[in-house]
């Protein structure tokens, strides 16, 4: 038996915070109300929790000690990273028996291999220092979001998280080759393997990824990288209709090849949500269309870009497939165009109230299946504000209903069920899926019990319980 599950130990929460500042020294653990809140709420303000203590361990053997401590106490951990996620995952429930614990502090990066094409980092590395990581090294880590600058590398592996580059490079499951995790007891597996190919068994670094914190911490990561894109063509077109954006999407990939990094749509709700209310944005096109789309080409040196880009999109001109086309001839120009598609997200917080749905379809069924939504929200005589946006490369919509602020809550609650139920449904008919990027969490976990069959929840569950058996790792979320 550990010294620490003897009986007569003190397990209340003043034993543990005693404990866990003997095991981190005071930098590494957070009892001040008022220095927790910032830990204790969402990024989308939709949910606040309470906890008796915030741990912050420095590196992989503190946060074994950290997890042992909890495992002998049976004590309930919430992983968190940078507290950027949109299902509520990192958010503690409000018992204010769980423990946060925070990856901030792990923020070294380990390694860069030129030659393995590979960078090794800490769990609480923020993103966009591991893209300029790999770019001071003259590579390219791809992965590429809106919270990039918030969010770390152990939060994209939790929730496999996507972004605007997954039409050419895949999510973040795609991008990593090992991982090092603290298991539910505390010990560590060293899963930091930079290989390509590895068949030797079940692969565990597949099982971490995108487990949102419920079967280990995740403390470190090799991440494949690559050469560095010094050419990019950006352009920013206008459809009458969705349909002509996926064949649009279709040809550019057929001319473009590997080139095409990024296909984002907009609807025209959603370009003039983020004109209203993100400052410094500007309509990039005179005429007002019903898509936008904002694409990009990049190749590691400059192979005529601009001019493949003009040419097939001149030709969609031509025949009439879009109505408009401006393309971007400088850094500033392209960051606008950006600033606007990364914009819909703190827009649509600052409109009202959202409800959320970051559904995946095959791209071919996506034209069809807005159709169809659409009809059926008219048709059920619901109030809607569509905003609808997302990865059009990767058959991912944010397909969501903006209600006003002054919503009350057993309102917003009830719409929200009904809307769920009408999307979501839709959503199974054309065998999609109701969470293709923010992960399961708390939103959509009853979501998840729904639509999922009993035979994968069932073998769901039984990896919960191989892997942690006293429920201590991030309860309430997922499963
Ligand atoms: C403006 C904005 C734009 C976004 N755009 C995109 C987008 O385009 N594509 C996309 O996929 N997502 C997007 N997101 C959401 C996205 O999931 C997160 O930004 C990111 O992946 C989460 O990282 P994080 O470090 O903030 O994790 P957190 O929010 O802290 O945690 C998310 C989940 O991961 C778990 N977790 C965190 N760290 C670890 C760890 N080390 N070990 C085990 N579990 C852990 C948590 O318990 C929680 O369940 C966006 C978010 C914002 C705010």
């Amino acid at each position: 038996m550990n010294q620490l599950q003897q009986p007569g130990h003190d397990h209340s929460s003043a034993y543990l915070i005693r404990r866990l500042q003997e095991l981190l020294g005071p930098a590494g653990v957070i009892t001040e109300a008022s220095e927790q809140e910032p830990y204790l709420r969402d990024w989308l303000g939709k949910w606040h929790g309470k906890v008796s203590v915030v741990v912050r361990p420095a590196n992989t053997e503190e946060t074994a000690a950290v997890v042992q401590l909890c495992h002998a106490t049976h004590t309930p951990i919430v992983t968190q990273g940078g507290n950027t996620g949109m299902s509520g995952g990192a958010t503690p429930d409000d018992s204010g028996a769980q423990v946060i614990l925070s990856t901030t502090r792990m923020n070294r990066i380990r390694e860069v291999d030129p030659v393995n094409n590979t960078i090794t980092v800490d769990a609480g590395v923020i993103l966009a220092h591991a893209q300029e990581a790999a770019r001071q090294a003259e590579r390219y880590f791809p992965l590429s979001l809106g919270a990039e600058g918030s969010c770390t590398v152990g939060g994209n592996l939790a929730t496999n998280a996507g972004g605007i580059a997954v039409l050419r490079f895949g999510n973040m499951r795609e991008l990593a080759l090992g991982l090092e995790v603290v298991l539910p007891d505390g010990r560590i597996w060293n899963g930091l393997r930079g290989l390509r190919k590895d068949n030797t068994g079940y692969d565990l670094r597949d099982l971490f990824i995108g487990s949102e914190g419920t079967l280990g911490v995740i403390t470190g990561a090799v991440l494949k990288l690559f050469a560095q894109p010094h050419a990019r063509a950006t352009a920013w077109v206008g459809a009458a209709s969705l349909q002509q954006l996926v064949s649009l999407l279709t040809r550019v990939r057929a001319r473009c090849g590997e080139r095409l990094v990024a296909f984002e749509m907009m609807s025209a709700r959603s370009l003039e949500l983020v004109l209203e209310h993100v400052s410094d944005t500007r309509a990039p096109l005179e005429s007002k269309t019903a898509y936008n789309a904002l694409i990009e080409l990049s190749d590691t040196e400059d192979t005529g870009l601009q001019a493949m880009l003009e040419d097939v999109l001149g030709q969609a001109l031509e025949e009439e497939l879009i109505s408009d086309a401006m393309f971007t001839s400088n850094q500033s120009q392209t960051a606008a165009l950006w600033k606007i598609r990364e914009g819909i997200s703190q827009a649509q917080v600052r409109a009202g109230k959202a409800i959320k749905h970051d559904i995946a379809l095959p791209i071919s069924a996506l034209p069809l299946f807005v159709a169809q939504a659409e009809q059926a929200l008219a048709d059920s005589g619901m109030t809607t504000d569509l905003i609808n946006f997302g990865h059009l490369g990767d058959g991912n919509l944010h397909f969501n209903v903006l209600l006003p602020a002054s919503t009350e809550y057993e309102a917003m609650k009830s719409a929200t069920a009904a809307f769920n139920r009408l999307i979501h449904d839709l959503v199974i008919n054309f065998n999609g899926s109701i969470s293709a990027e923010h992960g399961v969490g708390q939103l959509r976990r009853d979501e998840l019990k729904h639509y999922k069959s009993p035979l994968e929840m069932e073998l769901m569950l039984r990896i919960k319980q191989a892997f942690d058996p006293n429920h201590i790792m991030n309860p309430g979320k997922l499963l």
